[in-house]
């Protein structure tokens, strides 16, 4: 919505709160006044008041249903760095928690991309402050998405540079959190800046697709619930997914440019009651068209490691040749859009009492909210368990069972991130590992295609031993051979379950293979 047609209101924000208490609602009018007073004389590069920045940035986190501390952190959250509100002042009208949340957000606003060097020790940074509370993440984000989206009243030397800004640091971190929708944005916003002709050209390729096949696709996806229906699936909704310009631009690239290799430029997704009804929602498809060898992608089954479930296809047919189809249930739909932010987005003090397995499962996000630790949960039915990077922790420790876990998770709740490294890829794409992984736990993390068939390392330039342990901020390269493959050896070096799992594999291949020769 543009700001000028706005309607600002402490009101509006708290509309978007679920239930919010007495308190809770008095503290976001009390941040709305104090902000608007602060700011009052305060003007943004287009000529706008300040104060629509900070309404904008507590209205995507409300609508996030982020908790009052949080929105009220979103409209304070520049009054310490540009209107020279003292951290007292906050602290004694707001309280240390609401503080705390500004301090965070002040401080990663400190952080410039300025080239690879500094870009790296600025992700570093970053990580570690965020990870002391996964709120100032969120206020950060929905900061950088409102400057974003009001880029071009900004200088164009600068513009540039928060573009790109946004490219290599926010939207990564945005996916990093399940945030599908936060990344997409962010990347689709910073495309146009960062690479202006490409964006133009890939705008078109998307618009001319567009128009030549959404009267196909209507066909294609009404036959679809049309045969949904007569399969007895039932309450189910459909819509059209259009993948991101950027992601596409990426994703043309790796394919050498080629439009026709490319089949999920639109996908269909559907929306259903539940798990079962998914996976009958794939057979019904697949008894409709023939899917493509190697495109069903169950990651129901196998989430993805940030968290990501969805069953995705892609089918042949007659009406608009191969068509990604993709099928999810309403929390899955919602998790894929927020994220994180859906698991956090109850309040902050709630007080519905659930210490039973949803208390255990949600644990692992938990522990990234230090001042919600000994808060009771809100139940809720359907939610998943962690993702797996955090599972991956746990089992890093060896830890077997779900109380030496929870213990485990109880450990490490203030200093999550100290058992991650963060390094990095020769373009500057982050890898996150547990501590003391090697060069192979990289490389499997990148694919295991490489990972099979590494044959050498670089760290920082230098080449190095494959047991070599990684220390964060370190960028690797990973050199492959066609003859390089696993060995017995690799098993000792490796700290992923991942990487462990596909060595195994290989070895247990090749042992089959030497009995069958003999
Ligand atoms: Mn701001």
């Amino acid at each position: 919505m543009p700001e000028d047609t706005m309607t600002q209101s402490a009101d509006e924000l708290i509309s978007y709160m679920s239930s919010p208490s007495d308190e809770d609602q008095a503290l976001v009018r009390k941040a709305y006044e104090f902000a608007s007073r602060a700011h009052k004389d305060h003007k943004r590069m287009s000529g706008e008041p300040y104060f629509n920045h900070l309404y904008t940035t507590a209205l995507s986190l409300a609508e996030l249903d982020m908790g009052a501390r949080t929105i009220a952190a979103g409209l304070l959250h520049d009054s310490i760095e540009d209107v020279g509100v003292t951290r007292e002042e906050l602290e004694s009208e707001f309280g240390s928690e609401v503080l705390f949340l500004v301090d965070g957000v002040t401080k990663l606003g400190e952080l410039r991309y300025r080239g690879a060097a500094r870009h790296i020790e600025s992700l570093r940074r970053l990580f570690v402050a965020t990870s002391q509370d996964i709120r100032v993440l969120m206020i950060k984000l929905m900061d950088r998405r409102h400057n974003m989206q009001t880029l071009e009243h900004v200088k164009p030397e600068k513009r540039k540079r928060i573009a790109e800004e946004t490219l290599s640091i926010y939207a990564p971190l945005a996916d990093r959190l399940g945030m599908g929708r936060v990344k997409r944005e962010l990347e689709d916003l910073a495309f146009k800046y960062v690479y202006p002709e490409e964006y133009e050209k890939i705008e078109r390729i998307m618009s001319e697709s567009k128009l030549a096949n959404e009267p196909k696709l209507e066909k294609v996806r009404n036959n679809l619930k049309r045969a949904l229906a007569e399969h007895g699936v039932a309450n189910f909704r459909t819509e059209s997914r259009v993948k991101g310009l950027f992601s596409l631009f990426r994703k043309l690239e790796r394919k050498g440019g080629d439009l026709d290799k490319i089949h999920d430029l639109q996908a269909i997704r559907v929306v259903l009651q539940n798990v079962e009804d998914c996976y009958r929602g794939l057979g019904v498809a697949h008894t409709l068209w023939h899917p493509l060898p190697g495109k069903i992608k169950d990651y129901i089954a196998f989430e993805k490691p940030n968290g990501y479930r969805s069953i995705h296809t892609t089918v042949m047919t007659s009406e608009a040749g191969p068509v990604e189809i993709q099928f999810r249930t309403e929390s899955m739909h919602r998790e894929a859009q927020y994220g994180i932010a859906s698991h956090i987005s109850y309040k902050e003090q709630g007080s519905n009492l659930d210490r039973g397995k949803q208390k255990r499962e949600r644990l692992w996000y938990r522990q990234l909210i230090p001042s919600l630790l000994n808060a009771p949960v809100n139940s809720e039915k359907g939610q998943p368990s962690a993702p797996r990077w955090v599972n991956d922790l746990a089992d890093a420790h060896n830890v077997e069972t779900l109380t030496e876990r929870e213990t485990f998770m109880q450990e490490i709740k203030e200093d999550f991130f100290s058992h991650r490294i963060f390094v990095f890829t020769p373009r500057g794409d982050v890898i996150d590992l547990p501590v003391d992984s090697t060069p192979i736990d990289f490389a499997y993390a990148i694919h295991s295609e490489i990972g099979e068939h590494t044959s050498s390392a670089k760290v920082n330039g230098k080449l190095v031993q494959l047991n070599t342990t990684l220390k964060n901020g370190d960028r690797v390269q990973i050199e492959t051979k066609d003859s390089a493959h696993p060995t017995k050896k690799w098993c000792d070096y490796v700290r992923t379950t991942m990487a462990r799992k596909h060595i195994h594999q290989y070895l247990q291949r090749q042992q089959n293979q030497e009995g069958l020769a003999a």
